[in-house]
């Protein structure tokens, strides 16, 4: 036991240390390298993750878990919940047949390029040999991964969201359909036009100010983190200490960047605000994709499109955007970033309608991984679906089928954690008014009360432990979607 704790902290320490080098690449690739150099770089990044794998797929190193696994009980909460997923890691990994493995790695990066051209030229045909590949290799992942608990495309939604099976969104989802589905006919029968005043030029520089100046209102620590610009704005954190964000700055979209700002900063305050003794150990960041979601989601949606929270920054938007917003009132800047209506792509939805795209490619994944849908009717498929859901039908299949770039990836199951994110969010919406006044607390000019509610609630724990725990341990009940539906219709009823 000793020997075998004392193996395992030596080799997390390698792995950690894997972990930073292709952290550091990857970020320097989406933001400084020129493009000619992203071919070299991708392959000092398959190499350092070959190293990772080896370390990981180590038989000393399997040993040293396993018999941490059998002792678990005598090890501290933390390093048990570690050694928990260890094991579970290690396990999956080994029942993958190895070639299979390495012939799907080649697949998904040569898809990639293909569902690029595919989407750029609106041709379906010449990406759907690939996802077809794709879909194969996951449905028989879900054979050879599955367990007791897990089967079918539990298996893949468990690796995005550990304990949230298709019982649980399944309930969420059907709850969505039936009372968020005609809500959203009715909200958005009449088509919403973009006000003058919001399409005119706004210079990125401006911009780029007044995203710094937001990052000061949610106290992003800036000693522990950046922010610079990428093509799509992400976060990307090592510790707590470097946590860094991207943004995006269109000019003559300018609402883009706040919102992407105040999303990114929602992410990098989980990354900061976890317990620092977390840091070098495989504990910690967020706990899962979901519920990093509902972070970022509570601050875009829930602070960032209230009222409480214009009523005190609105004035310095308009003194950085003077000549643009000089006649602009806050009611209407307002009814401006809070509009719902019909649109095609998912990234770009407004708050409620967003979570019936997810519905949409959830409920087609779990037709694909069953086998009861195949990849040559799904375009036809999803402009059916997605017109009895929306009442519109997609142009083409690049603003239909082909908008996201997951299912080249092979990441079946992943698309389910977003919308699951923003449900998330509005619990803890619920549970944190029973504390104090969100919306008052906003007009102290700063989102500590908020920040210091989460860490306590979420954010110290880090990976620590299941997702599904921390939101207990944070609103005393299970996930429950009713919150967030509830939340939905009052705030668009009023809209
Ligand atoms: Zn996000």
């Amino acid at each position: 036991m000793k020997h075998a704790l004392d193996f395992y902290l030596k080799q997390r320490r390698k792995i950690v240390a894997l972990n930073y080098v292709g952290f550091v690449i990857s970020w320097d690739m989406e933001t400084d390298a020129a493009e000619q150099s992203i071919t070299a770089d991708s392959e000092q990044v398959a190499v350092v993750s070959e190293m990772s794998y080896r370390l990981l797929t180590d038989p000393e190193f399997e040993n040293a878990v396993s018999v941490l696994y059998e002792n678990r009980s005598s090890l501290d909460e933390v390093l048990k919940h570690e050694i928990e997923d260890a094991y579970k890691r290690v396990r999956d990994t080994k029942k993958i047949p190895q070639d299979e493995y390495t012939a799907y790695s080649e697949l998904t990066s040569k898809a990639y390029p293909v569902y690029v051209k595919a989407k750029t030229e609106n041709n379906f045909e010449l990406f759907r040999p690939y996802l077809e590949k794709i879909v194969e290799f996951c449905r028989k992942q879900t054979k050879w991964l599955e367990t007791d608990e897990l089967k079918g495309y539990d298996v893949l939604l468990d690796q995005y969201e550990p304990h949230y099976t298709q019982a649980k969104y399944d309930a969420f989802f059907n709850a969505l359909r039936k009372r968020l589905v005609p809500f959203v006919k009715e909200v958005t029968a009449k088509p919403a036009a973009v006000p003058d005043w919001a399409k005119q030029n706004f210079p990125a520089d401006k911009q780029r100010e007044f995203c710094e100046y937001l990052r000061d209102v949610m106290l992003f620590d800036k000693t522990r983190g950046i922010m610079k610009q990428s093509e799509h704005p992400f976060t990307s954190g090592f510790g707590t200490d470097d946590v860094r964000i991207t943004n995006h700055y269109y000019e003559n979209k300018f609402d883009s960047s706040i919102f992407s700002c105040i999303h990114e900063t929602g992410h990098a305050l989980y990354e900061q605000q976890c317990d620092k003794s977390l840091n070098g150990t495989l504990s910690g960041g967020g706990a899962s994709l979901g519920l990093h979601e509902s972070q970022s989601r509570f601050y875009e949606n829930i602070v960032g499109r209230c009222r409480a929270f214009w009523s005190v920054h609105f004035t310095k938007l308009k003194s950085i955007f003077e000549e643009q917003l000089k006649d602009v009132t806050l009611d209407e800047f307002l009814a401006y970033i809070n509009t719902a209506e019909r649109s095609f792509i998912r990234t770009e939805a407004d708050e409620l309608t967003y979570p019936l795209h997810v519905m949409l490619r959830y409920e087609i994944e779990q037709k694909i991984i069953k086998g009861e849908l195949e990849v040559k009717d799904l375009p036809a498929y999803w402009n059916d679906k997605f017109k009895e859901y929306f009442g519109i039908t997609p142009l083409n299949d690049a603003v239909g089928v082909l908008q996201d770039v997951h299912w080249a990836y092979g990441n079946f199951g992943y698309f389910p954690t977003y919308a699951l994110g923003s449900a998330i969010a509005s619990q803890l919406y619920h549970y944190m008014n029973k504390d104090f006044d969100v919306e008052q607390s906003l007009k102290e000019g700063t989102t500590a009360k908020i920040n210091e509610w989460l860490k306590e609630r979420v954010h110290k724990y880090g990976s620590s432990k299941y997702p599904d725990e921390i939101l207990r341990l944070a609103t005393g009940e299970d996930f429950n979607p009713d919150y967030y539906i509830d939340y939905l219709i009052n705030k668009y009823a009023k809209v």
